[in-house]
């Protein structure tokens, strides 16, 4: 067995107890196909035990302090940082990032937990004007319930703090399913808050192969009362349908199909290092990342040159080794994918411009590509590839960038290069996108609302708007006064 962190505890965090299974799954490392550990696969029982440990958990926790609960997430934060490079590495073998990026989502996911320890002392009500000179109108701000969390692969801890710090903020416990491909960050993380001193059953982990059966539990139990996912749209859309059994309140962080838009007056140099930062990081395989670049006529030819040029360089390798820029795709389902977008727009009358194949390095290294004469009949222009394929269409004017851009039922995030200041106000007006970077490859911070519009989710998460998915407001009347 590999060389893992001692803070990581290969079972599932179930009321305050490590729990193990007869049935174990095997974690792999993506770049060498080597097992990294076992982890207990869990299914309904061993949920409804989280849900009810959640559950009991639940009236200390809300009636403890802000302050209290507030401390107890400082602690987390500072632990967390702590271990930065031990947590890196972890993710790195079981998920395959950069360890440059990999050392950064630790910090981003860090970050939303320093954000609301902060946040959680500042979860005002309020007094309303009354409709009565013997009435007052109160409004509470209070917790939802039992939170839970079910994660993605593409980023094992920044979604996992991202939707528990502010629940924990909130007053709710939280039941978290991390993905099977990259639970045991998550497990580290559970180690890290037990150490720190959150009370048994405010946290639960619950590892699965089988997501089906524990999503099924945590969509109709009815002490769950909120669901917070991020993840693909179609599995969005079935846990979304399972809620309503229960009326159950739910955020959705979704797929996206993000145009990255290079008008005639863009600064090139700066939106080749953008389309860099946005399109290739974590090997292509970010909700947020790029999917489809427009560029104008006149810098077309010029956009493309330099940024297959840049491209070329991208080094592709082991995430754990120095100055990697791309580490292996996730598995061989995301290879095909790719494969299968490149080989269609080829057919289609695309022009390779550079990579278009899998890796020498073999395994599921792909090589960064670029596609130029893409058109709109191609499957890219529809699909999230979400992985290293930038497809570069072609338009002509303003309002049809903005039109193609919004052809889709996606609405997550949008980029565009550009300095005339009435074309920057106009296009980032007309965008349908819950998030629009202008002039930026890069818009995550905890101090905004992430989070889309139209298929790619309800709800936001970061800044002082995550905390609204976790509380509800209760109006109370006080008459006869
Ligand atoms: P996925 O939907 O396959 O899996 C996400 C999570 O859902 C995993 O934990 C998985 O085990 C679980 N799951 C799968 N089927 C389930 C079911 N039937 N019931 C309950 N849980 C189930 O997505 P993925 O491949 O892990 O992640 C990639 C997708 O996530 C992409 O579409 C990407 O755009 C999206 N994503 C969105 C955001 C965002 O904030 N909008 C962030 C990251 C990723």
């Amino acid at each position: 067995m590999p060389e893992l962190p001692d803070i990581l505890i290969p079972k599932a965090f179930i009321a305050g107890e490590w729990r193990d299974a007869e049935t174990r799954f095997a974690v792999t490392d993506p770049a060498s196909g080597e097992v990294l550990a076992e982890v207990p696969d869990l299914g309904a029982d061993a949920t409804r035990d989280a849900v009810a440990a959640a559950e009991a958990a639940w009236p200390a926790w809300r009636k403890r302090t802000a302050k209290e609960r507030a401390n107890l997430l400082r602690g987390w934060y500072d632990a967390i940082m702590d271990h930065q490079e031990a947590l890196a590495r972890l993710m790195t073998r079981e998920q395959g990032k950069p360890l440059t990026e990999s050392r950064g989502e630790v910090a981003y996911g860090a970050s939303f937990v320093e954000f609301y320890a902060e946040e959680a002392k500042r979860v005002a009500g309020e007094t309303l004007p009354s409709h009565g000179v013997d009435k007052r109108i109160l409004v509470f701000r209070e917790p939802i319930g039992v939170v839970a969390a079910i994660t993605p692969w593409n980023f094992p801890l920044a979604m996992i703090t991202r939707k528990c710090a502010p629940a924990l903020a909130a007053g709710c416990p939280v039941v978290i399913k991390p993905a099977e491909a990259t639970p045991l960050t998550a497990l580290a993380l559970a180690r890290l808050a037990e150490l720190v001193g959150f009370p048994a059953g405010v946290i639960n982990v619950v590892t699965a192969s089988r997501p089906a059966e524990v999503g099924e539990v945590l969509t109709s139990d009815p002490r769950v009362r909120k669901i917070s996912f991020t993840g693909s749209t179609p599995v969005g859309k079935k846990l979304l349908a399972q809620c309503a059994g229960t009326v159950k309140k739910a955020s959705m962080e979704l797929g996206g199909n993000a145009p990255f838009i290079v008008f005639d007056d863009a600064d090139l140099d700066a939106a080749v290092e953008g389309a860099i930062a946005s399109k290739y990081r974590n090997s292509g395989q970010t909700c947020v990342c790029t999917n489809r670049l427009l560029v104008q006529d006149g810098v077309y030819d010029a956009f493309v040159e330099k940024l297959a040029a840049r491209v070329a360089e991208l080094r592709v390798g082991s995430g754990l080794e120095e100055g990697v820029a791309q580490g292996p795709l996730i598995n061989a389902a995301a290879v095909e994918k790719v494969e299968a977008h490149i080989a269609d727009a080829l057919a289609k009358g695309g022009r390779l411009v550079t990579g278009g194949k899998p890796h020498a390095l073999g395994g599921t290294f792909f090589e960064p590509t670029v596609i130029a004469d893409v058109s709109e009949e191609m499957r890219v222009a529809r699909e999230e590839t979400f992985g290293p394929l930038a497809p570069v269409f072609r338009f002509a004017t303003e309002e049809q960038a903005i039109a193609m851009a919004n052809a889709t039922e996606f609405g997550l995030a949008a980029y565009f290069y550009a300095r005339d200041y009435r074309r920057i106000w106009h296009v980032m007006e007309g965008l349908e996108y819950g998030m629009v970077a202008v002039n930026e490859g890069i818009l995550s911070t905890e101090l905004a609302p992430f989070g889309g519009v139209k298929e790619s989710g309800l709800g936001r998460e970061g800044s002082h708007h995550g905390l609204d998915e976790y509380t509800e407001l209760k109006y109370v009347c006080v008459g006869g006064l």
